[in-house]
């Protein structure tokens, strides 16, 4: 299943080139909770009891275009963003290579750095674009598969890591270049772009050998395998679950392959990944 947000905050299936419009639903089941909320994104923690309900809806619910809707991040409520740095053998040799000439921050392995976190506010969807907030400073984009939490998990075996796994969507991990800590330079608002929607495990099966391509102004920039992932996504949950519980629609962007490069203001950035659909980003000064 393939589920979108868009317009103001609908929720939909996506079907071919269609939105079924399944809102209804969810606005009915979704409790009012008094403060403080439990943690974790609602409607993911509720998807797979929901499941079959919204594909029953989907098929006589109102229909939109889908070319027409304003997508929104698949995922509304992440209690977390959780950013893998080196995963990928080739950046690391090209950011090593580039820290040098520019005196940056070095990306290393994630045996070196760990994960980082992105803000929860550092989240949209590809309709919003990408507020450039320091235009005289390089801002980056990197191409990234990934991840949605489906159920709580902590000191999760690899081997058992991908049951926790709701789905998949593409993802573009935005990166102001500079000495700060990562995790305020990929933390501006606008910076966490995830789309076009959320792809459900079951229809994706093993993520390890998907294509990875980004464009920019339709040149492309980023073509690379998830094949050549250094810690695969079942590590990668794996070792996010030895550190933080991971709750339902928690999000960890799996790095990035090489060919990262700047943008600019009027730059249109389009990213797809094999079974996960494509989203186009526009860049544009804040
Ligand atoms: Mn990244």
């Amino acid at each position: 299943m393939k589920l979108c947000r868009f317009d103001d905050d609908r929720l939909g299936i996506v079907l071919g080139e269609e939105v079924a419009d399944v809102t209804d639903l969810v606005t009915a089941a979704a409790p009012m909770h008094p403060w403080p909320v439990p943690l974790g994104d609602w409607f993911i923690s509720n998807l797979n009891k929901m499941r079959p309900r919204l594909e029953d809806l989907s098929k006589s619910s109102p229909k939109k275009n889908l070319a027409s809707v304003r997508l929104l991040s698949p995922v509304a409520n992440p209690g977390k963003i959780i950013g893998a740095p080196g995963n990928y053998r080739d950046h690391v040799d090209e950011a090593k290579a580039d820290a040098e000439i520019h005196r940056g921050n070095l990306v290393m392995t994630i045996e070196h750095h760990g994960l980082f976190l992105k803000a929860n506010s550092s989240l949209v969807g590809p309709s919003h674009g990408v507020p450039l907030r320091f235009p005289n400073r390089r801002t980056d984009y990197e191409g990234e598969l990934v991840v949605v939490i489906g159920s709580t998990c902590s000191g999760v075996k690899d081997t058992h890591a991908l049951a926790h796994v709701a789905g998949y969507c593409c993802g573009l991990d935005m990166t102001l270049r500079g000495p700060e800590e990562r995790s305020l330079r990929k933390s501006i608002d606008g910076y966490t772009v995830l789309g076009p929607w959320l792809t459900t495990a079951d229809e994706v099966g093993a993520a390890d050998n998907l294509m990875i391509r980004l464009q920019v102004n339709g040149s492309t920039r980023q073509s690379c395998s998830t094949s050549s992932l250094i810690h695969s996504v079942s590590k990668v949950v794996a070792y996010a679950s030895t550190f933080y519980t991971l709750h339902p629609g928690d999000v960890i962007l799996t790095g990035t392959p090489a060919g990262v490069g700047e943008v600019r203001a009027g730059d249109n950035v389009e990213l797809s990944i094999d079974k996960l659909g494509a989203m186009k980003v526009a860049i544009y000064n804040w």
